[in-house]
């Protein structure tokens, strides 16, 4: 499947809600979400049915796999995972997603959205344990330490994102040193430690049939 290109609002309009995709702007007035609440394209407002059954497990599908940037095949395979694995197949589903070496480089508060974070990835800023780690996917463990490489850590990215960290809650199961531009997992999230507007049980269920 292609890579998401078009404007990522579209997919916050899509699903009826706030996904956070844009950093600050999604905190603001000029969020279209807050302007334009209904589906984007020509007949947008015109879909008003209300969803029930399979759609709204696909859409609940649908905005966690968003919210995470997660190809399709890569989000059954975090399902699967999570159904062979012990503890609660929804939460370990989540903390396979938060576990993305581009959700941590969020968490963080090294960028100010995911898709900035994928981005740092992308382009070799990151390291894990000290080694340059350039894969958005990769599943970051317990006792990890994730870092701003030395040469990366004059961007003015970062400072803007320092800056919007500084307003938000930090994760329980990550330490952060934001004057050196590090952090490491403490632990895996548990659910309620997963800031996530999204209904897991219907995944789950989505996927089980
Ligand atoms: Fe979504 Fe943020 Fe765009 Fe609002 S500003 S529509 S929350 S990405």
């Amino acid at each position: 499947m292609a890579r998401y290109k078009d404007a990522v609002c579209r997919l916050c309009r899509r699903e009826g809600t706030k996904l956070f995709l844009k950093g600050a702007k999604c905190f603001m007035e000029k969020c279209p979400v807050e302007k334009r609440n209904f589906a984007p394209g020509q007949h947008g407002k015109d879909r008003k049915a209300k969803i029930v059954g399979y759609g709204l497990q696909l859409r609940e599908k649908q905005k966690a796999k968003r919210m995470y940037f997660a190809q399709e095949g890569q989000f059954r395979n975090y399902f699967e995972k999570a159904a062979r694995a012990k503890g609660v197949t929804g939460e370990v589903l989540l903390q396979q997603l938060e576990r993305r070496l581009d959700s941590v480089v969020y968490r963080l508060g090294f960028a100010v959205a995911r898709r900035q974070a994928r981005q740092l990835v992308r382009h070799g800023h990151i390291a894990v344990n000290g080694r340059k780690v350039n894969i958005p996917s990769f599943q970051v463990n317990v006792g990890e330490e994730i870092s701003v490489r030395e040469a990366s850590k004059k961007l003015v990215i970062l400072e803007a994102a320092k800056e919007f960290a500084l307003h938000q809650t930090a994760p329980t199961w990550l330490e952060i040193d934001r004057d050196n531009f590090k952090g490491k997992v403490l632990a895996l999230p548990r659910r309620e430690e997963i800031n996530l507007p999204v209904n897991e049980q219907l995944i789950v269920e989505l996927y089980s049939k």
